[in-house]
Parts: C-alpha cells; sequence; structure tokens
C-alpha cells in the first residue's frame, strides 16, 4: 500500500491521493458550514480589517474544541500590508493562547516578520508546533528558528526557477519539512518529485518522511 501525499496547507478540496488539512477563513465559515474531515481556521492577517475580532476569536474558540479541527491558521503577521501592526499582533497572540489551550499546532501566515516571530518564539515559548507555510526566506533566518518548535512548508515556489524557496530547500531538514499546495492548482506529486531530486532520495521515502512528521504532529 502506499502512503497517502501529506498536503499539510490547501485553500481546496484534498483529493483522494492526499491527506492533510483544508484552510478556511474565519470570516468565510459559516454556521451552516459543512466541514470536511480535517481542517484548520484562523483570523488571517489580510481580513482583520473584515472583523469584529473579539466575536471572532469567540468563534474560533468554540470550532476549536471540534476533533476534526486540526491546526490554528492560518494566522500570523505580515508587514507588507497596510493595516495595523498591533492588531494583527493582538490577533495573532490570542490565537497562540487558543491553540495552546487546544494543544493543536498552527499554521503561520509570515511577511517580512521573521523578526516578529522570533521575538514571539522566545518570549511566549509556546508548546505548540508553529508551521510556517510557504516558507521562503534565507539560511540565517532558518538557523534562527530552527532552534524551536518550528516547521517549514514548502509549495509550489519551489518549482520557480531561482525562487527563494528553491533556493532554501536543500537547506530545510527532512525531519522539519511539509509540503503544501495552498492555493496552487497543480498536482501536488509535481511537489513531491521536485523535493525527492533536491534531496537524492526517491518519492516514497519522502512521503513517508513527511507522513511520519505528521503523525508527530498531528496525534
Ligand atoms: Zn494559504
Amino acid at each position: 500500500m502506499s502512503l497517502p501525499f501529506i498536503n499539510i496547507h490547501t485553500h481546496n478540496k484534498l483529493k483522494e491521493s492526499e491527506i492533510g488539512i483544508e484552510s478556511f477563513s474565519i470570516d468565510k465559515v459559516s454556521f451552516y458550514q459543512e466541514w470536511p474531515q480535517s481542517y484548520s481556521v484562523g483570523l488571517h492577517p489580510w481580513y482583520l480589517y473584515k472583523l469584529n475580532i473579539e466575536q471572532s476569536l469567540k468563534q474560533l474558540e468554540y470550532i476549536a474544541s471540534n476533533v476534526n479541527m486540526k491546526a490554528v491558521g492560518e494566522c500570523g503577521l505580515d508587514r507588507a500590508i497596510a493595516r495595523n501592526f498591533d492588531e494583527q499582533k493582538y490577533a495573532f497572540l490570542k490565537q497562540i493562547e487558543i491553540a495552546e489551550f487546544i494543544d493543536k499546532p498552527m499554521i503561520i501566515h509570515n511577511v517580512r516578520a521573521y523578526s516578529d516571530f522570533l521575538g514571539i518564539l522566545k518570549n511566549k515559548k509556546p508548546v505548540v508546533p508553529f508551521i510556517f507555510h510557504a516558507y521562503n526566506s534565507n539560511k540565517d533566518i532558518l538557523d534562527k528558528l530552527i532552534k524551536y518548535n518550528v516547521y517549514f512548508s514548502m509549495g509550489a515556489e519551489i518549482l520557480v526557477n531561482n525562487s527563494k524557496a528553491q533556493r532554501i530547500l536543500p537547506h530545510i531538514p527532512i525531519n522539519r519539512l511539509f509540503i503544501e499546495t495552498d492555493e496552487w492548482q497543480g498536482n501536488i506529486e509535481e511537489l513531491y518529485s521536485y523535493v525527492a531530486m533536491v534531496k537524492g532520495f526517491d518519492i516514497d521515502r519522502i512521503k513517508s518522511e513527511v507522513y511520519y512528521n505528521y503523525r508527530s504532529v498531528f496525534v
């Protein structure tokens, strides 16, 4: 029996060959929501302006009690948008509290905010793992982050020649690696094949390593 492809973060429906996490933004969630087998929900920094933050955090707390909600996110910090950064930080720190309370990992959106995340990891010492989705930062930052309980998820940007994600991939230890399609509509097998080539293993080995990571993070 061949192992499924772990797709740690997608905004699409998981395919039959995949297991993983379908991600929902809290502003899109309704009372009549049909939930998939396994999902995450979060307050994304891009959409905070639409939300009553306190109310959304309450809603998230309520949703988070479901066993099929596997992670909090995506959520995080984005210094490239003009929104109030203090508000982003407030919403993110509150979501850490929720994740810690339910003891589930977080799927992290980061744009130019690694020093903020490093500060939070250092000072708050969260117990739950942080999964940096669409990781594309440099080796220096990787070396700093890796001292904490964090994982790095790689998406379709690794297929783009000389992209930041492609350049950092060889440095990401396989025991901290995840693979995701995010908004990309392509076939996840293509991403696994590319990772396999870079790491010098066959695709089944990458599948089993990522599967093992999944089982260690998501009980
Ligand atoms: Zn996403």
